[in-house]
């Protein structure tokens, strides 16, 4: 299980973190959030300031979506179950 978070006051919406996990999705305030009924997706938190949200599996999808991100919006974090 991990927890990935996305400071939404950092994201701008260039939206290169989709094109490697596809559960991240763009919200209605053209930013990223992560799909709730997506694969894998455990639970989705949303604030106005960031998304915290819990996968099951490997983290190495959401590592290359961190990766990506022009500005390092996106911060992947094994949890203990
Ligand atoms: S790649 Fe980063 S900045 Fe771009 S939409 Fe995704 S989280 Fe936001």
């Amino acid at each position: 299980m991990y927890r990935v978070e996305i400071d939404r006051d950092a994201c701008d919406g260039i939206f290169a973190c989709l094109v490697h996990d596809e559960r991240f999705v763009e919200d209605d305030a053209g930013l990223a959030t992560v799909d709730p009924d997506a694969a894998g997706v455990v639970s989705v938190d949303r604030t106005d300031e960031q998304v915290v949200a819990t996968f099951d599996g490997d983290t190495d999808a959401a590592d290359m979506a961190a990766r990506a991100c022009p500005p390092g919006a996106i911060t992947v974090q094994e949890v203990s179950e």
